[in-house]
């Protein structure tokens, strides 16, 4: 580990443990009366370019709130501009010849060593993560966990990244295809899944020989800087990756606009994710956009009713229904409408809400105040179109909620497809009941959306399984299973507004990461046209 790296951690670990163990709070956050000023004195944290902590030259910071308590400050991050993404860029740039050229299981050998440290760390990283994006304890592991999987993967891909070698048409010739690195890349992320999403596209970019700059969400861009540390102690190069803290204006657009970024990973909304593709189309730059979702559980009438109410609570309020595979509708057979609405109420009525570093927790808060006013407005809105709201529907009060931005779980049925809780992403813990009386109806709702990342059937009906497997219109169908829980070893994207086509996960990843180069040795030792001579 770099000593600037080294003394800045253990100075604020020291500092932490000691201001924990006063607080009397363990491993809560901390809690000492200090003013705002004082707390960020203790909690600076900064850019890494080439491997140095670096500030913004403009000076200014921005802060980030834990979102269940929202008197926790995290900590101080850089607000940084076009400065710092240049600097960051020519850091990127200078690293690659070095980088491009360590043999692929060499790099693989790093990534490895990531992981193992990931895996070590995996308890600190979750709390960390806990608290400054709020989702329960059990997930933010689990976070962390996709970040460890992801490593090993594409550590392991080090000896793969498989090119074709094919016969050809001519005698004494040979035919192949190899993967060259595109340059230096440039990923921006969202709040929802700190640590996974930024692993998703780091670990198999630099695999492939490219370099990196990052630029987090500003909601939470604290766990990452525990990846960087990890980066520079498993002994990956200076430089390889660099990491901008500021927001999607200042550094964002920079990045995406910069001539030295060759390629855009984008995980983030559909919104977003329209102009960097359009900025990206003019400047023919490659890029990957990753967004946003309408998910679906379809509930058959021979589904298992307990399976399928434990996959909904599970899948529309886990990380309080702020992930893109969230299960934003439920689309249910009529003989069986009764039967699941009357338990999936009660049970949702039972959820837990609280800050997530309490194991007993079921439902963390919203990202911030914006988000829960966002979610309050579609909220108003499903009830002004004519949905009947069974439980929720209002900001969460009492029981020390009040200092986070908690919002009760809320149910709605009498949903018709066309209304807008229907079709639009809320990211939220809200969820639509909409009723269907066939197969082809309960399809034909769920692919009614403009978006496509995820959806799932509960059936026993193995031909309907099949059905739906075929027909609908999603990157990602689970069977018996809720719209989420992806694994690292299948590809992870979305169809229609939810995607451009690239996946990430998986070996796939690698198709957006590499340049494909077609290889013809001829060794006849004489002209020999393709397509024209004969042998
Ligand atoms: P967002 O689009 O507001 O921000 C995403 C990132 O883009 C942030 O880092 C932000 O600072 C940056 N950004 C904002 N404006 C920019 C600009 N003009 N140029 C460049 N960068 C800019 O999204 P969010 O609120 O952080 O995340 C929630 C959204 O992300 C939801 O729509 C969710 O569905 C989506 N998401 C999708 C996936 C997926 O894999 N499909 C995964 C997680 C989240």
């Amino acid at each position: 580990m770099r000593p600037q790296l080294f003394w800045f951690t253990t100075g604020l670990n020291i500092l932490e443990n000691l201001l924990r163990c006063c607080s009397g709070f363990g491993t809560l956050s901390v809690r000492v009366d200090r003013t705002a000023d004082e707390q960020i004195m203790e909690h600076r944290y900064h850019n890494v370019i080439n491997g140095q902590l670096t500030e913004a030259t403009s000076g200014r910071r921005f802060n980030n709130i834990n979102p269940a308590d929202t008197t926790d400050l995290v900590g101080s991050f850089p607000a940084s501009g076009e400065a710092e993404v240049n600097a960051a860029v020519d850091a990127a740039a200078d690293a690659l010849p070095g980088w491009r050229k360590l043999p692929a299981p060499r790099r693989g050998e790093i990534v490895f060593r990531v992981g193992r440290i990931m895996a070590d760390r995996k308890e600190q990283i979750a709390q960390l993560l806990t608290r400054e994006m709020g989702k329960v304890i059990a997930e933010a592991r689990g976070d962390v966990q996709e970040g460890i999987d992801t490593a090993y993967y594409a550590a392991g891909e080090g000896r793969r990244m498989f090119g074709d070698t094919v016969p050809v048409e001519m005698p004494n010739k040979a035919g192949f295809s190899i993967r060259r690195p595109i340059g230096v890349c440039g990923m921006i992320t969202p709040w929802n899944f700190p640590m996974a999403i930024p692993t998703w596209k780091i670990f198999p970019a630099i695999m492939a020989g490219n370099t990196v700059v990052l630029k987090p969400a500003t909601d939470a861009p604290a766990t990452v800087t525990q990846l960087l540390e990890v980066l520079a102690e498993a002994g990956l190069p200076e430089g390889v990756v660099n990491l901008v803290t500021g927001s999607g204006a200042a550094v964002g657009d920079v990045m995406v606009r910069h001539p030295g970024i060759g390629a855009i990973s984008f995980t983030g909304s559909s919104a977003v994710g329209a102009e960097i593709a359009a900025t990206c189309g003019q400047l023919h730059k490659r890029v990957s956009l990753e967004m946003g979702g309408k998910n679906a559980q379809i509930v058959m009438d021979d589904a298992d009713l307990d399976l399928a109410l434990e996959g909904a609570l599970w899948g529309a309020f886990g990380t309080a229904g702020q992930r893109c595979t969230a299960t934003s509708r439920l689309i249910v057979h009529k003989k069986v409408l009764l039967a699941f609405t009357d338990r999936l109420v009660e049970r949702t009525s039972r959820l837990k809400l609280g800050d997530g570093r309490d194991e007993s927790v079921d439902v963390g808060p919203l990202i911030n105040a914006a988000q829960r006013e966002t979610v309050a407005g579609w909220v108003d809105r499903g009830r002004s179109e004519g949905a009947r709201m069974l439980c929720g529907g209002k900001p969460a009060a009492g029981n020390g909620l009040d200092k986070g931005h908690f919002y009760e779980p809320t149910l709605f049925d009498c949903v018709e497809p066309d209304m807008s809780i229907a079709q639009e992403e809320i990211f939220g813990p809200v969820t639509a009941i909409l009723a269907v009386d066939s197969l082809d109806e309960a399809i034909a709702v769920l692919n009614g959306t403009r978006y496509g990342l995820s959806s799932s059937i509960y059936t026993r009906n193995v031909n309907g399984a099949f059905k739906a497997m075929e027909e609908i219109e999603a990157g990602i169908t689970y069977v018996n299973g809720p719209t989420i829980g992806a694994e690292v070893q299948l590809p992870f994207g979305g169809v229609k507004a939810t995607g451009n086509g690239h996946r990430e996960a998986s070996h796939t990843v690698f198709d957006f990461y590499t340049e494909w180069k077609s290889v013809y040795v001829d060794y006849s030792g004489k002209l020999q046209r393709a397509q024209i001579d004969e042998t």
